[in-house]
């Protein structure tokens, strides 16, 4: 913007001093032209004296230009700054005005927020006059005009409340009181229990002019808290009757029911029972015990119980029964919740209670079976701890140690001077009892033999198992029982009956000696009585069993089978000749001589007196034949000590037709008697005497 003191335009100044100082330098040439030397020194200097003078005047005008330019722009810059401070100022107002208007709306709201607390609040000043309270105020006080007058006549009476006067008072000087109970009595003659808070009220400069009190009611509280104290006294009187040790539980339920109905203002209490779906009065409080053991509930013909307070009975977590309170008259407020928990702890404690008594009485008809078992016990048993204290001992163990209970329960089997004995009479280690392995180890021990002395130096036998008794959740034995029997007898039968078995042992193999011997000589003397004595052959009774026998075989698997019979000839005459010793040797040779000549499937028999049979199995006519005649040649070969010996030979083969061995012999025998009808010292076949008894060969 161009400044109004600008009278000279800065281009108009410079084509002016451009004019002028071409007019200058013109003259300046002129002069020089013309040789005015001096004019022209004279014209310079006056003319840069000029030039100096014009270029220090435009110097300034600048200086003042640029001057006068800062002026114009701190002018327009302040311009500005004026019309944003109006602006902002405009602004302000603007923002002042909603300002106020919130304020007026924030103090509206304060007002129906102060108003609308559900705390009774005032405001007064340090003189005490009241300036301001809300509705929750005049509502607790029953008051609505007190603006200006003293809160210390009206409210806080310091007679009345002399805590709030020197809580104020506390405040007034900056500090805050919290909590304070006081009562308020109302003109109706009712009085409020009530909970005062005072703070102080400050102004702008933070001078304390004044404060605010805030009561709350707390007389419903305070109520309950009464209420609950009552109770919890109840609870005392409940607790005191149910704990006195010295009371039955029947004696403590019947205070129970009286003091119950006391409490609630009930006449009757009942304890009931279910039993097969109904309630039946298991004990009752009554008035004039009107109310009879065993009725039933609900009570029947029972008229003008209206109110009744009642809870279930439960033992392990199951209904048994019911506890209950009635009352005839009708009860027009309802039962605090306070009863009913009361009823209901009742009902519990007796629940408890009855769960007690049965759990007792099974533990203790569990006891009883139990110690009538082990009294039954015809074993003996005790119980010892890991001590070595015997704490149980039945009667069986009193009978077999021979002691008393105590003396039992005073006998330390683990002293150590106390020697017991193993089966075999060997001193038995302690740390080998089976009570001691099963205390150590938690098992069992089976039928351990031990001999324990007796007092009286008797040894006792016993046959011992032991047990170890660990608690649930344990690992080691707190104890061990054990079961013995007295077994001394049975061990000293059964050292009788060892000796007996050694001696019967001994019989028994002496026995089977001589019964080996027996048969040795059975076998003898069946060898015996098959033997002739004379000849060592077979005799007649060992010939007849082997004939039987060689004829089963030969017509079990038809083979043939013959039989030579040969008679020594004239033989009594030899015998009378040469007496009957040398008849006997005559006898012993000829018996060598079959003997020797004969097979090993022949059997040779002395048939009786000078008599002899062969057996030929597996042989038929022809070969019986050969057979004898082969023998006949070699007796009446041999060398006789007296004279010649010769014999005659029948012979006979087995025939389909022939029913027994006597046939056999029988055919051979007349074949005998044909070869000595013959002549004798020849044979003679059986087969041929059909055929006129034509001897197979003759000398
Ligand atoms: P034969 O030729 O007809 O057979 O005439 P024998 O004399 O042999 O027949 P006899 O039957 O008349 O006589 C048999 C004799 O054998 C009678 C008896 O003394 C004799 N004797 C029988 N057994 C024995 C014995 O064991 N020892 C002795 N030494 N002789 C006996
Ligand atoms: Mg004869
Ligand atoms: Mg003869």
């Amino acid at each position: 913007m161009r400044s109004k003191n600008s009278f000279i335009p800065r281009w108009e100044t410079s084509g002016l001093l451009l004019v002028g100082a071409g007019t200058y330098c013109l003259l300046l040439i002129a002069l020089l032209a013309l040789t005015q030397f001096t004019a022209a020194i004279g014209l310079g200097v006056g003319g840069l004296l000029l030039f100096m003078m014009l270029l220090r005047g435009r110097q300034e005008a600048a200086c003042m230009r640029a001057e006068l330019a800062v002026q114009q722009e701190s002018m327009r810059v302040q311009q500005v700054e004026r019309e944003e401070s109006a602006r902002s100022l405009a602004q302000m107002n603007q923002n002042l005005a909603q300002m106020n208007t919130l304020l007026a709306q924030a103090s509206g709201r304060f007002q129906e927020l102060f108003q609308g607390l559900p705390v009774a609040c005032v405001c007064y000043n340090r003189q005490g006059e009241i300036m301001e309270w809300n509705r929750a105020f005049e509502r607790l006080y029953e008051r609505s005009d007190l603006f200006g007058q003293s809160i210390w006549q009206t409210i806080y009476v310091p007679t009345e409340a002399p805590q709030i006067a020197e809580a104020v008072a506390a405040v007034m000087n900056g500090e805050s009181r919290e909590g304070i109970e006081w009562t308020h009595k109302r003109g109706n003659g009712t009085a409020a229990q009530l909970h005062c808070s005072i703070f102080p009220l400050r102004d702008a400069e933070g001078e304390i002019t004044g404060a605010i009190s805030a009561d709350v009611n707390i007389s419903a509280q305070h109520q309950a808290e009464q209420a609950l104290r009552a109770s919890e006294e109840r609870l005392h009187a409940l607790y005191n009757t149910t704990s006195q040790q010295e009371l039955s539980f029947e004696a403590k339920m019947e205070l129970l029911l009286r003091r119950g109905g006391e409490q609630f203002g009930l006449e009757i209490g009942l304890l009931t029972r279910q039993i097969e779906g109904q309630e039946k009065v298991e004990q009752a409080y009554s008035p004039k015990n009107s109310i009879a053991l065993g009725a039933l509930y609900p009570l029947q013909n029972a008229p003008g119980i209206n109110v009744t307070l009642s809870a279930p009975v439960r033992v392990s977590g199951k209904v048994w029964g019911t506890l209950c309170f009635a009352g005839s008259h009708s009860q027009s407020v309802p039962f605090a919740s306070g009863d009913r928990e009361m009823v209901r702890l009742m009902a519990q404690w007796i629940g408890g209670e009855i769960g007690r008594r049965e759990a007792d009485e099974a533990v203790r008809e569990s006891e009883e079976r139990f110690r009538s078992a082990i009294a039954s016990l015809s074993e003996g048993l005790i119980v010892m701890d890991t001590e070595g204290v015997i704490h149980v001992c039945n009667e069986s163990a009193e009978q077999i140690f021979d002691l008393t209970r105590g003396e039992v329960q005073k006998w330390k089997p683990l002293n150590p001077s106390y020697v017991a004995r193993r089966e075999d009479g060997s001193p038995f280690p302690q740390g080998s009892y089976p009570l001691v392995v099963s205390l150590r180890s938690g098992r069992p021990q089976r039928d351990v033999v031990m001999g324990l002395p007796r007092p009286d130096g008797r040894l006792l036998w016993v046959s011992v198992n032991s047990n170890p008794l660990i608690r649930p959740g344990e690992e080691s034995p707190y104890a061990v029982v054990a079961t013995f029997s007295d077994i001394t007898e049975r061990r000293r039968d059964e050292d009788k009956i060892a000796a007996q078995m050694a001696q019967i042992k001994t019989y028994t193999s002496v026995l089977e000696s001589q019964k080996k011997q027996l048969e040795v000589a059975n076998v003898q003397l069946e060898e015996l009585a098959m033997c002739d004595g004379l000849t060592g052959l077979g005799n007649r009774r060992a010939f007849t069993h082997r004939l039987e026998l060689e004829m089963g075989r030969a017509s079990r698997y038809s083979t043939p089978l013959s039989l030579i019979i040969l008679d020594v000839d004239h033989f009594k005459e030899y015998n009378d000749t040469y007496g009957h010793l040398a008849g006997d040797e005559v006898l012993k040779h000829l018996a060598f001589v079959l003997k020797e000549q004969g097979r090993e499937t022949d059997f040779y028999a002395r048939y009786g007196g000078e008599e002899f049979a062969v057996l030929l199995p597996h042989t038929d006519s022809v070969g019986a034949n050969i057979v004898a005649e082969r023998l006949r040649e070699i007796i009446e070969a041999s060398e006789w000590p007296c004279r010649p010996v010769t014999a005659s030979f029948g012979t006979s083969t087995l025939l389909p037709a022939m029913q027994n061995s006597m046939n056999l012999i029988a055919h051979a025998d007349r074949a005998l008697y044909a070869a000595k009808a013959a002549g004798r010292n020849q044979t003679v076949h059986a087969l041929s005497l059909a055929a006129e008894a034509v001897p197979t060969q003759k000398e």
